[in-house]
């Protein structure tokens, strides 16, 4: 007899740069939830000996590469910014492989549900249709820049040339089930962690048939 695949239930979580996703990430986290952040497997696939390495360097050469055999950021983000073909390549290789990483980590988790973290999530498209729900994080525009500022030293020039590539505000709260408002203290931000925790424990359960 074939094994049944298990399904995670799992809610996307999103927002714009500096929004607090980490943040509520975090308090998901503290919770129960599993967390399977796109940012962090991108980080481990461009890392020393990353499993996109090899892609990379045969793509691009050894100039974007470090030392250690990382991904050289700054350069590749050099090359990114001069070439549309340079990003879209790429991209070409990180997304698929991210992609496969963090199906494979939603299924292996063992938590009542998974917080999928992915910061453009709207923008991508087809990660909507790999969540049962979709959270946001949100908060006022100008307390997203005052937030990266402070945790990046980039100028807000630089901070608001990011949040214009990324989806409005707007559209991102459009397509929000759950909305987490992330413009007040984390004390309050953990209140309302605390209120969507129960309610998702309580859509898995339902959604497994218990
Ligand atoms: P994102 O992951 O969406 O880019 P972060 O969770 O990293 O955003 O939050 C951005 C910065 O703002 C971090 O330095 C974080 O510690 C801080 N931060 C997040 N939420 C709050 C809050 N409610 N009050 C104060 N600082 C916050």
């Amino acid at each position: 007899m074939q094994p049944v695949k298990r399904q995670a239930f799992v809610v996307g979580l999103t927002g714009g740069i500096g929004s607090g996703k980490s943040a509520a990430a975090d308090i998901f986290a503290e919770s129960g939830a599993a967390i399977v952040d796109t940012d962090r497997i991108a980080h481990a696939l461009t890392g020393p000996g990353g499993a996109a390495m090899a892609a990379i360097r045969a793509a691009f050469g050894d100039g974007v590469l470090t030392g250690e055999g990382a991904l050289n950021r700054a350069a590749m983000r050099a090359l990114a910014f001069e070439s549309q073909d340079a990003r879209k390549c790429l991209e070409g290789i990180l997304h698929p492989m991210i992609r496969e990483e963090s199906e494979h980590q939603c299924l292996a988790a063992r938590a009542p549900y998974v917080i999928l973290a992915v910061p453009l999530l709207i923008e991508s498209g087809t990660y909507r249709e790999r969540v049962q729900r979709l959270c946001v994080v949100d908060c006022p525009e100008a307390l997203q820049v005052l937030r990266v500022m402070q945790r990046s030293g980039l100028e807000e020039s630089q901070v608001r040339a990011i949040m214009a590539a990324q989806v409005g505000r707007a559209e991102r709260l459009a397509a929000a089930d759950d909305i987490l408002d992330n413009g007040g203290t984390i004390d309050a931000l953990r209140e309302q962690v605390a209120g969507l925790h129960r309610r998702y424990l309580a859509l898995a359960a339902t959604a497994k048939g218990l």
